[in-house]
């Protein structure tokens, strides 16, 4: 990994962990070796700051990150939206089964459903390529908050703060890759409005499938325990990259190559125990950990309770539809299982927010900040309506929250709408100049813009449209009668007035049923063609979906120019609201997660999330068996069993428990995006790998609490037991120079 040169200073945010530091709780059931929990994803440029030592860690700060030395970080890469991790010279990369869902899915048929079955390639040769999967590597970094902000005037209006930033961004992206060919360059905000970084990465864009447990091991327990522990899914799986022959990347090729990693992690057969010191590295998403109250407001108040149940309603029609029919329950699985995932973490940070009365809290902090600015008269000038004017933009919010969420909403969840709008914005778009574009249509971004694109093709069910579009059109009906007043006259709404013709519901089912019949997009060939069409030429297409998307067109474009708005005005205020804070708190504070590069560190350790309930941090395969009904989602292959009945657990056996572990419980600071992530011990050795957080956890996104935050892992022994002793892919465990006993 390379520091980039550049005349800008690195983001210089020395962590003080002591003032983040939030004391260590004892284990009830015993006493850790290393007793400090933290909250923080630390970006890779500090690493060298932080006190790892004092963790329990035995590697120096620069062998685990360093701009000069092959790192442990080089072993790192990120999948799609997770992270993974090289585990053999050759490219190999072990990461989640639900991370590999996709490719999975993509390569299942009814007659040959390796998500029923699972999947092991039995030589190179087998290997099954996944398209639309990359694999992502940081390179290099470095500041450019200056030359991002110095795009924005103090005479700009919001919407034009948001646009000069954006351009700004896109100029020094393109910049950056003309002077790196092969690479990629991104810049990430990492604090809003105040500090941004370019990241250089390395995409591998030929992807392949190389072993996957059956999804009655891999998702274990589905959607009943997701997000909760105690837990028992294998959630694994193999994957590979490959380069041209000369190792560059390249899209996928039977000639290519094994990618050579710099750097890939060692396997701790042996793997770790309670109150062991765990770390993390990975590509956490989002979080909101900077954000007032007023955000968390509107996130408990309309936001996550709107997606609970369009989610819901969403996955019952789908559900439903596939139910007498594999192929069909196949093409809708892995849509089911992404939204499952996020309706229940909605779930849990809403019971988390009210539980944790984190509004309140964030009140109380906000309240002193004020009394603080108010206490000095330059203080009032600079600062004085910040917290008030950033309540402002979150109110406008709430209060168009539920028409705003439901429109831009038509568009995702009518999948042959979505599809119509990404081929009509696209044609609008690419008429501009490059730098003018959308990001998604820039032509550095288009090719991978167009293969998602055919990805969710795949996806398209036209019954099963039928219905979404028709309940979608439902609620916006329902809308229209009660909805609030445009916050300005001029403001037209053109999904409203399509929908206002409606005369009654006969004449909404007509329309869906005239719709269904009059779309072509569901063929291949017409969405191939479609894209090919000028702005003019799909503003005369007879085709349905094409006409919809025309029709909501004008207003779609005002709610990207509303949110644009939105954002330039926060982006202004939370700049100038962290300047506040830091001067008020005089620290500094560890940026949101933005899928940069993160560490976290912590211990493997239980909890107890209610009062009388201690979950000790560490289940085995005796809870697997003990879960199985034989029905659905617990369900667990026959040689599974019979190897538990013949305790043949070969020297994967927990010393103590006598039983093969199968996933761990840490107190690590981690988000979506952290699927993947390898769970590492204080040798930097690979003893697990990260999929989920516990149900009080999901709250993570919006703040770190010692007693509830914690990650759940799958244990390295359950991976190589499955994948060598039930499966007998033991080349695998050779690959990854697993010695053999
Ligand atoms: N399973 C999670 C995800 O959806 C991981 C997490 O959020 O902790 O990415």
């Amino acid at each position: 990994m390379q520091l980039m040169k550049s005349n800008s200073r690195l983001v210089k945010l020395t962590i003080r962990a002591a003032t983040l530091l939030l004391v260590v709780l004892v284990c009830p059931s015993s006493q850790p070796n290393s007793t400090i929990a933290v909250e923080g994803m630390f970006p890779i440029n500090e690493i060298a700051s932080l006190d790892l030592g004092s963790t329990g860690l035995k590697l120096s700060a620069d062998q685990v990150f360093s701009t000069e030395k092959t790192c442990l970080v080089d072993g790192i890469c990120r999948v799609n939206t997770c992270t993974g991790s090289f585990v053999s010279a050759d490219g190999l990369i072990i990461t989640n089964h639900h991370c590999a869902y996709r490719a999975i899915q993509t390569a299942s048929t009814a007659e040959r459903d390796y998500l029923a079955d699972g999947f092991q390639a039995r030589s190179r040769a087998d290997e099954i390529p996944s398209r639309g999967y990359t694999v992502r590597i940081t390179e290099s970094f470095r500041d450019v908050s200056q030359e991002v902000l110095s795009a924005v005037t103090s005479n700009m209006t919001f919407l034009d703060r948001t646009q000069a930033i954006e351009k700004r961004q896109k100029e020094l992206e393109k910049f950056a890759e003309s002077e790196n060919p092969g690479l990629r360059a991104e810049v990430a905000e990492m604090f809003t409005g105040k500090s941004y970084m370019l990241f250089l990465y390395t995409y591998l864009k030929d992807v392949r499938l190389v072993f996957a447990p059956p999804a009655s091991i891999g998702n274990f327990g589905g959607d009943v325990d997701n997000w909760e522990w105690p837990r028992h899914t294998g959630d694994f799986s193999f994957m590979r990259a490959y380069v041209s022959p000369d190792g560059a990347s390249a899209e996928y090729s039977p000639n290519n190559v094994p990618y050579k990693p710099k750097r890939f992690l060692q396997v701790e057969a042996s793997g770790v125990g309670e109150n062991d010191f765990v770390m993390l590295l990975g590509y956490p998403g989002r979080t909101a950990r900077h954000k007032t109250s007023h955000f968390l407001q509107y996130e408990r108040d309309q936001r996550l309770p709107f997606i609970v149940d369009l989610y819901q309603w969403e996955i019952g029609v789908m559900q439903a539809a596939g139910r007498d029919n594999r192929s069909l329950a196949l093409k809708h699985t892995n849509r089911i299982q992404s939204l499952a995932n996020v309706e229940k973490r909605s779930r849990g940070q809403l019971k988390g927010l009210n539980r944790a009365q984190l509004v309140e809290t964030r009140l109380q902090q906000e309240s002193a900040l004020q009394d603080y600015i108010n206490n000095d008269p330059e203080r009032v000038r600079r600062h004085g309506r910040l917290l008030p004017d950033i309540g402002r933009v979150y109110h406008e919010l709430s209060t168009q929250a539920p028409l705003e969420l439901t429109q831009a909403n038509l568009v995702i969840t009518c999948r042959s709408l979505a599809l119509a709008f990404t081929i009509y914005d696209a044609a609008r778009e690419r008429v501009k100049p490059d730098i003018e574009r959308e990001v998604a249509y820039m032509d550095r971004n288009y090719e991978l813009t167009v293969q998602q694109l055919l990805l969710a093709h795949q996806d398209l069910d036209l019954p099963t449209d039928r219905i979404m579009l028709q309940g979608m059109l439902e609620r916006l009906v329902k809308l229209n009668g009660n909805q609030p007043a445009p916050p300005s006259k001029t403001q037209s709404d053109s999904i409203l007035d399509f929908v206002r013709g409606f005369q009654d519901k006969q004449a909404l089912s007509d329309f869906v049923v005239a719709y269904v019949a009059g779309t072509r997009i569901g063929e291949k060939e017409s969405l191939q063609k479609y894209l090919q069409l000028s702005p003019q030429e799909l503003d005369q297409s007879p085709d349905t979906a094409i006409r919809l998307v025309a029709k909501c067109y004008p207003r779609l474009m005002e709610l990207r120019a509303i949110d644009k708005r939105r954002e330039g005005a926060l982006s202004q205020l939370y700049g100038e609201l962290l300047s506040a804070k830091q001067a008020f708190l005089a620290d500094n504070f560890v940026p949101d997660a933005n899928s940069t590069l993160r560490l976290t560190h912590g211990t493997v350790r239980g909890f107890s999330p209610e009062d009388a309930v201690y979950k000790s941090p560490i289940t085995t395969l005796k809870g697997v068996v003990e879960k199985t009904t034989g029905e659905a989602p617990f369900i667990m292959p026959r040689r599974v069993l019979d190897l538990f009945q013949q305790r043949a657990f070969g020297r994967f056996a927990h010393p103590v428990l006598g039983q093969v572990p199968v996933a761990l419980l840490y107190d690590t600071d981690t988000t979506g995006g952290n699927s993947g992530s390898p769970i590492l011990n204080n040798e930097g050795k690979l003893v697990g790998v990260n999929f989920d957080r516990a149900f009080e956890a999901t709250i993570n996104d919006f703040a770190w609490n010692q007693n509830y935050s914690r990650s759940i892992g799958v244990d390295i022994r359950y991976v190589l037991w499955i994948t060598g002793n039930v499966f007998g892919a033991t080349q695998l465990l050779e690959e990854m120079e697993v010695p053999s006993r």
